[in-house]
């Protein structure tokens, strides 16, 4: 796939100020030394527990917040050092999709008023052609003209977020950041809003980076997964071979804890001891070392880099740094089986 967007080294600390005078007493370490690719019409996961960094790494590439550095090239441009006319310009092209579908629309305004607002921002339309462009764009995501008169509190949570789909897409990006745009659903509705996102993403040629904790959201929708611990992706590779044979010993955790709905391949839980360590002071070496189950010397004093080990698939650990693949002791290293389906209309 050609490449739409390319994240270099991206780095963002948060300074901690404290004080009458605000002095600097110490830096959180969200996001340190993250780097991708996405494609054009694909989908790339970005899957974590609560607080790795995921959303800041989605808010730093549409600098919703400033990055401390790195680079973030859209179509081969570094819409970090682009001027403010410019960036304004390419920012039509990228939008997003929050977690919250109750507070991210103004419940002041009528539908009609929420999706048009990035038309009458970046586009020079007349009412009428706005009207019908918010009319294309409600029954786009399933809902009807008519709805653009109601207020957002008449609708249920999943027609919210189609709402908030229709105003992200609206102005037709290439590029649609999903922060958990299903994590504050009811399960039940949770599949039609993922299918609505995959059916566009095929009819619009949208590209999505795909944020969420929930590993069962992400293999659905991804074409590939970056796997994030403490600010780092620490495993990249296609949906299929992370979920077949995932190599980093966090990735091995995450996937144990995910149910197997058949009593006869039961799974080897891995508990993993202690809290994540704060981002404040992250642990030297790999910061995955005081969790892990394979920790050795090497690992309390040195930092792996992210190195390719099969194809297509990176990893950040000291445990195939002889570019031999380790062969892994837990259950989740098997070959896919026969009853391994993915669930239709998926993306991986
Ligand atoms: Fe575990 Fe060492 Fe690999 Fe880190 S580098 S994940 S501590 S084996």
């Amino acid at each position: 796939m050609p490449e739409l967007l390319t994240v270099q080294n991206l780095v963002k600390h948060f300074p901690v100020r404290r004080g009458f005078l605000g002095r600097r007493t110490a830096v959180v370490h969200a996001v340190d030394d993250v780097s991708f690719s996405l494609g054009e019409n694909e989908t790339l996961g970005l899957v974590g527990e609560s607080g790795c960094g995921k959303t800041t790494t989605g808010f730093s590439i549409l600098r919703l917040i400033e990055p401390t550095s790195g680079e973030v090239c859209f179509r081969g441009e570094n819409i970090l050092s682009l001027p403010p006319e410019r960036l304004r310009h390419l920012r039509r092209h990228m939008q997003i999709v929050f977690q919250d579908p109750f507070g991210s629309l103004n419940p002041r305004l009528t539908v009609e008023r929420v999706i048009e607002e990035p038309l009458l921002n970046h586009e020079d339309l007349s009412g009428a052609e706005r009207r019908i462009r918010v009319q294309e764009a409600l029954v786009m995501v399933g809902l009807l003209p008519e709805h653009m008169t109601r207020f957002p509190h008449e609708f249920s949570g999943g027609q919210r977020q189609r709402i908030c789909v229709a105003r992200a897409l609206v102005l037709r990006p290439r590029l649609v950041i999903g922060d958990e745009p299903v994590s504050a659903l009811d399960v039940s509705v949770r599949a039609q809003v993922l299918n609505l996102m995959i059916r566009l993403q095929r009819q619009l040629n949208l590209s999505y980076l795909f944020i969420s904790h929930d590993l069962a959201v992400i293999r659905y929708v991804s074409h590939r997964v970056g796997v994030m611990y403490l600010g780092q992706i620490v495993e990249l590779a296609a949906t299929k071979a992370l979920y077949a044979r995932p190599l980093h010993p966090y990735t091995w955790a995450l996937l144990s804890a995910v149910p197997v709905p058949d009593p006869r391949r039961a799974r080897q839980r891995i508990i993993l001891e202690g809290d994540v360590p704060s981002p404040m002071n992250p642990p030297a070496g790999c910061r995955f070392h005081p969790r892990c189950t394979e920790v050795k010397s090497i690992c309390r004093e040195q930092a792996p880099i992210m190195r390719v080990v099969e194809d297509n698939h990176a990893v950040r650990c000291h445990l195939y740094e002889d570019g031999e693949p380790w062969n892994p002791a837990p259950p989740l290293h098997r070959k896919p089986e026969a009853g391994d389906k993915q669930p239709k209309g998926g993306n991986a």
